[in-house]
């Protein structure tokens, strides 16, 4: 393990009210670059909340949220994206109708945009990022495939290329493996730790076994609040994590 110890993202007294409802409630969390988290907790717990509030898609009632020294509360989402943050959502937004290479070069940084896309050119370079991708993702054989007929794990490991190949510094994953089968797991398991090197990754994740295999640190979150971090054997031996749990 390599960690350079330096807070990649700090999360501070962080709050969102709905309505008075607060699914985010004081919640410090810090993460290493380097650091691949896990956060887990029971349904309704606030994680996506928490996720939606680092990309901008909520605001924060009060608190902080600092990456990299930037204010990320007072931005907006594309300012966000830029400042390198990528999130992957519970259902894969990729382009249906587009092959599995065409996916990846309208993600590249320079293919996005209108202007972009009307100047992309397939230079070596570009390609060249591609296939690095498309093997890191395990879909070198399906450039040419149409993303609508990719099973539903190898659409979950094309969005992630999809984020990968902008390069962020943070990367954001809710839920990556719901749906997927054993060998798709232990796959995604390897994929997560292999693109964790050089960037920080939190991962949302219910399957324990899942958990074991990726994260050093692990947060319990339970009712917006952080109810306990640590080591894997720490936080499952933790008497209030397990009455969180066997509470559901
Ligand atoms: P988790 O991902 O841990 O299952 P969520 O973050 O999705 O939990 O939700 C936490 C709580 O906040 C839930 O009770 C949910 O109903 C509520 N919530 C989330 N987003 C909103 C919203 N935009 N408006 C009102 N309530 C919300
Ligand atoms: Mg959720």
């Amino acid at each position: 393990m390599s960690h350079s110890n330096e807070i990649a993202l700090a999360i501070e007294d962080l709050t969102v009210s709905f309505d008075g409802f607060r699914a985010v409630d004081g919640l410090n969390l810090y993460v290493e670059k380097n650091e691949l988290r896990a956060v887990i907790g029971p349904n309704g717990a606030g994680k996506t909340t928490v996720l939606d509030l680092i990309c901008g898609k909520t605001k924060a009632t009060s608190g902080t949220i600092q990456f990299k020294g930037i204010e990320l509360t007072k931005l907006p989402e594309h300012k966000i994206v830029q400042a390198g943050v990528g999130r992957k959502f519970q259902n894969p937004s990729i382009y249906e109708n587009l092959t599995v290479l065409e996916n990846l070069e309208i993600s590249f940084p320079r293919g996005r945009g209108i202007l972009g896309a009307l100047t992309f050119e397939r230079t070596q370079d570009v390609l060249d990022r591609i296939h690095e991708v498309l093997d890191t993702i395990f879909l070198s054989n399906h450039l040419n495939t149409q993303a609508g007929l990719l099973s539903h794990g190898q659409k979950q490991w094309l969005e992630i290329g999809m984020l990968i190949i902008q390069d962020p510094e943070l990367l954001m994953l809710d839920e990556p493996v719901a749906g997927m089968s054993v060998s798709e797991r232990e796959k995604t398991a390897d994929l997560l730790n292999r693109i964790s090197r050089g960037r920080s990754v939190i991962v949302i994740e219910h399957d324990m076994e899942f958990v074991k295999r990726i994260a050093h640190k692990v947060t319990v979150l339970h009712q917006g609040k952080l109810l306990a971090e640590g080591n894997m054997d720490a936080v499952q031996s933790n008497p209030k994590v397990i009455e969180v749990y066997l509470g559901h």
